[in-house]
């Protein structure tokens, strides 16, 4: 295994706030970044050494891009299958294209998560609304949800079924897209594994993460999250052999849904992000290696480090929409660390920065 010598050149594609946290971490350990986007004013253009703004399928582009850099990694999973693929002719892609296609698609994530033993909510695959309406009458029970298969985010491309009847309508919702319908799982809490392997195949994972949404936007993660010590290393057992049976090498996050059943916790998998992940922004205050770096080492071939928290505990608060407009405040609390993302235009939704606590007891 070679690893990357610092002054190499890692290229990201992908220029959102992820991308931009990727770059100062690869910059402290000596790299240069290279960030690949389609948007003229992504985030992480303003701390790479070079960027490109090319479509991801501009091949001329891409070829300039992979002659200019020694490793490609993303930070986005919706990109094109087939620009993995071309990348990798040329340089080492991590994580490579299977597990990028594996995360990319709903149902193959959640099968790859059956075959290794874990359990995840009932689903149906759904190409039309025939097949949705066929399901339903089959006894698919409701309330389901029905989800696109792929480029969901952030609770985009979804429609709750309470009855049979509501088919069309949640059938509109997914624009003539391939879905997935799930039965609609009554969690207790959300929480999240993020981990990493490296190129040797050691692998690494933080405290379990819990998670709350408020308008299907992450809100608050806050670890480690309150489950009994044996769930807690179930899901981390369970992201273990995912990333293993994926070869797969970088950060990860496999997302949960806790179920209390006669009393006893029981995980369900409801997805995969096949990179660093926002439930993992914790890290970069309260864990001895941040995701950021976590990811960096991985992608260069260096050895991981250590996960450890810092503290008790720590908390990630997004900033979404108006809330970055509280920064003077954020700032004048001791102990607070603000993470601004730089973003020009503030939108309702869309994450502007946040901001990490460190926990001086355990959440209880
Ligand atoms: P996803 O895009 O799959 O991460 O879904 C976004 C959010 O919607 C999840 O974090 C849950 O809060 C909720 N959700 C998604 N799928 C289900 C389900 N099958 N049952 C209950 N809630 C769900």
């Amino acid at each position: 295994m070679t690893a990357l010598p610092p002054g190499a050149t890692i290229g990201i594609l992908g220029g959102g706030q992820l991308g931009r946290m990727l770059a100062m971490a690869a910059a402290r350990l000596g790299f240069h970044t290279h960030i690949f986007a389609p948007e003229a004013d992504s985030p992480a253009f303003e701390v790479a050494s070079a960027f490109t703004v090319a479509a991801y399928n501009d091949e001329a582009a891409l070829a300039s891009f992979a002659k200019a850099i020694d490793v490609a990694t993303y930070e986005f999973e919706n990109i094109p299958a087939a620009t993995v693929d071309f990348l990798a002719r040329h340089i080492p892609v991590r994580p490579d294209s299977n597990a990028l296609a594996t995360a990319q698609d709903r149902i193959n994530e959640k099968s790859l998560a059956r075959k290794l033993g874990a359990a995840t909510a009932n689903f149906a695959a759904i190409d039309d609304l025939k097949s949705l309406k066929a399901a339903l009458e089959a006894g698919f029970a409701c309330p389901a949800v029905l989800k696109t298969r792929r480029f969901g985010y952030d609770g985009k491309g979804q429609a709750k079924i309470l009855e049979p009847s509501e088919a069309e309508a949640a059938w509109e919702k997914m624009s003539n897209q391939p879905s997935i319908l799930e039965s609609f799982v009554a969690f207790r809490s959300e929480v999240s594994v993020i981990a990493a392997r490296s190129l040797d195949g050691t692998f690494a994972a933080y405290d379990v993460t819990e998670n709350e949404h408020r308008d299907h936007i992450l809100h608050r993660s806050v670890a480690p999250a309150r489950l009994a010590p044996d769930v807690a290393a179930e899901a981390i057992v369970i992201a273990q052999k995912i990333a293993g049976q994926l070869g797969y090498v970088g950060v990860f996050a496999i997302e949960f849904f806790v179920v209390n059943e006669s009393g006893r916790d029981r995980l369900f998998v409801n997805e995969m992000a096949p990179r660093v992940h926002n439930s993992g922004h914790w890290t970069i205050d309260g864990a001895m290696t941040s995701q950021f770096e976590q990811h960096i080492r991985a992608v260069a071939g260096w050895p991981l480090g250590s996960t450890e928290l810092k503290a008790a505990g720590a908390e990630m608060i997004n900033l979404i929409g108006n809330d970055i407009l509280d920064w003077p405040t954020i700032v004048a609390e001791p102990g607070t660390f603000l993470h601004h993302y730089g973003k020009k235009e503030v939108r309702p939704g869309r994450k502007m920065g946040h901001v990490n606590r460190l926990l001086l007891a355990a959440p209880a």
